[in-house]
């Protein structure tokens, strides 16, 4: 379970993220949406303890990120938008020194044989990091999420530059990984996707969240019954002509 209550990230004078409070349950896939430079990213990096909260807190299954830093990554995983891998290692390698850190080791070959088939990286798996494609970099980074018991999880525009093959197998993935009860949050401008994968989103503009809810709830709040998620989120996040 995922909580964030009143988070508040400053750059300096900016407030990138101002007040955000959500809650993502267990067997949830939460989409996180707003224009360039919402805070999407700020508010992820918060969560996934890259960057500390100027105010406001934020519990990974009842852990306070800052606070019992160990205990609330333990169940955390976290797929940036730009993967950041260790060049040279093997693929192989750096899944195993993943799993290592997490303390998975004793289920490691088997799940690693099957991300390895399900992301198309086998032929790759003793091939250095550095020699990896885009796409494959980004598949690679979604193992490395999956590789441990994670059950919340955080993708941060996790299509991008994945292939057709890949990006349906991942959006099957966080599927799977919600029915098997992970709390799952997912950053993306990709809105036809966001209304058939997500149960529930949150769109936020200049850092405070505009709106919350499944596409029937708002479609019911902005009075716009029968419209899709794109007309919805052109019409609360667009500036009036
Ligand atoms: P996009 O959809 O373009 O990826 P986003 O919603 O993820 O945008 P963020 O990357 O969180 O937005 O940025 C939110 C705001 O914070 C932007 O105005 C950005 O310029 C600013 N910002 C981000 N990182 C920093 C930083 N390190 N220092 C100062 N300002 C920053």
């Amino acid at each position: 379970m995922l909580q964030v209550s009143r988070l508040v990230k400053q750059y300096k004078k900016f407030r990138a993220v101002d007040d955000l409070s959500f809650t993502i349950s267990p067997g949830e896939i939460v989409g996180l949406l707003g224009p360039n430079g919402a805070g999407k990213t700020t508010a992820l990096r918060c969560v996934s303890g890259i960057l500390k909260p100027t105010e406001g807190s934020i519990l990974i299954n009842g852990y306070d990120v800052v606070l019992d830093q160990a205990k609330a990554k333990s169940g955390l995983a976290f797929v940036p938008e730009v993967p950041s891998l260790y060049e040279l290692l093997t693929v192989d390698e750096h899944l195993r020194f993943v799993a290592m850190c997490f303390d998975t080791l004793d289920r490691y070959e088997e799940l690693r044989d099957t991300l390895l088939e399900r992301y198309d990286l086998n032929e790759k798996r003793n091939h250095l990091v550095a020699t990896l494609s885009k796409g494959m970099r980004q598949k690679l980074s979604v193992a490395c999420a999956l590789i441990h018991n994670a059950n919340v999880l955080l993708f941060d525009e996790p299509m991008i530059g994945i292939d057709p093959a890949g990006a349906k197998e991942l959006k099957d993935e966080i599927v799977r990984q919600r029915d098997n009860g992970s709390a799952i949050l997912i950053s993306t401008h990709l809105l036809d996707t966001a209304e058939k994968l997500c149960d529930r989103v949150i769109i936020v503009a200049k850092g405070r969240k505009l709106a919350e809810g499944t596409l029937e709830q708002l479609q019911h709040l902005s009075n716009r019954e029968g419209q899709s998620l794109e007309q919805i989120f052109l019409a609360l996040t667009e500036p009036e002509a």
